[in-house]
């Protein structure tokens, strides 16, 4: 047997963690699939797991949002009970952080971002390391493996079965374990358009050069439907949140079309964006290294280039509307 956690929001699973069970289905081969599920709006999203092969889905009562040693503690109880041959999570922050906790507490090895697996004792996984520009090929010792799935490395195919039982658990929680724990969550204003998700994403670096620089790239985004982004220069700086940086420990982007403004192309920037399908960067620097990787480029100050391209953009639609 193989015990998925599964991720949910809004009453639905999560898209990655639809992804980690095509892959766990993949490994448990004709052995049954498990999930386990933990915070509120676990119920309602149980019931979905039925199209994705899973037969039972353990659902953890923990009171509250969010409480990563805790949910870690629902996982390893119940892979303590279950013995599954391994036990796998997305390689989401969430998923990894949990399969993290959760491998000290049953003393066994996680391996984090997976593409592929051969069960065995020793299991085979082939894992990305350095925000994808390696492939490492490791064995997993011991009697029980901890995988997280790389976003993004598995397509996502349904296996329509019978609606999964549904099994509600209440974990022996240790004091320690809810000291880490959302107590609010404050909505950002990205107009509901995610990072990870827009079709076209406008990006601020250090040449953009202050919090209010960014004024132009928020007008360049709108205009074209897309989400801001930065460099890790920027967060670090406070310009931007860290829910914007793009790149290696940032969020992955794969949209249409990505124009970076002031970055210069540093290998774990270029990480999180090397799913775009066209990059248009604008730079002033002719050596600056995101140019090796733009299909189009712009060399000038961030300052005048932008505000030219929105001015030029709404005269075009203008034209094309009269
Ligand atoms: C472990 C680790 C993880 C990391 N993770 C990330 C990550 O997830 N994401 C990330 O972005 N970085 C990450 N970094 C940092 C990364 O190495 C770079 O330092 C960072 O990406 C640089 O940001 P930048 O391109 O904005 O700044 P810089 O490298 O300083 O580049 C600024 C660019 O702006 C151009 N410029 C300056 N003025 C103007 C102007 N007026 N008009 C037009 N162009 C101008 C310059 O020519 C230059 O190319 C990580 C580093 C480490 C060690």
């Amino acid at each position: 047997m193989v015990l998925v956690f599964v991720e949910h929001d809004g009453g639905e699973p999560d898209e990655l963690s639809l992804q980690a069970l095509t892959f766990a289905r993949g490994y448990a081969a004709d052995a049954p699939v498990e999930a386990v599920m933990v915070g509120p709006g676990a119920a309602e999203a149980a019931p979905a797991l039925g199209d994705h092969g899973v037969a039972t889905v353990n659902v953890a009562e923990i009171d509250g949002g969010f409480a990563p040693q805790a949910w870690a503690r629902a996982v390893a109880e119940l892979a303590g009970r279950l013995s599954p041959a391994a036990v796998i999570a997305a390689g989401s922050d969430r998923g990894n952080e949990i399969l993290a906790h959760a491998a000290v507490m049953t003393g066994c090895v996680l391996a984090a971002n997976c593409v592929a697996a051969t069960p065995g004792e020793p299991a085979e996984v082939t894992r990305m390391r350095w925000g994808g520009s390696l492939l490492e090929e490791a064995r997993v010792h011991g009697a029980m493996a901890l995988m997280t799935v790389a976003p993004h490395a598995v397509a996502i195919e349904p296996a329509p079965g019978d609606a999964p039982a549904v099994q509600a658990f209440a974990p022996e929680l240790q004091e320690q374990d809810l000291v880490v724990r959302v107590s609010e969550r404050v909505d950002t204003s990205t107009g509901g358009l995610s990072l990870a998700d827009a079709p076209v994403v406008v990006s601020g670096g250090r040449g953009v050069g202050s919090a209010e620089g960014f004024a132009p790239i928020e007008e360049l985004a709108e205009l074209l439907g897309g989400a801001v982004g930065c460099s890790r220069a920027v967060t670090s700086a406070g310009w931007r949140p860290h829910t914007d940086q793009v790149g290696q420990t940032g969020t992955k982007i794969s949209p249409d079309l990505y124009i970076p403004c002031g970055i210069s192309g540093a290998t774990q920037h270029m990480a999180g964006c090397k799913g775009a399908k066209k990059i248009l960067a604008i730079n002033s620097d002719p050596e600056a290294s995101i140019l090796a990787s733009a299909d189009y480029a712009v060399l000038g100050d961030v300052a005048e280039v932008v505000p030219a391209i929105t001015a030029e953009l709404r005269r075009a639609r203008q034209t094309a509307a009269s």
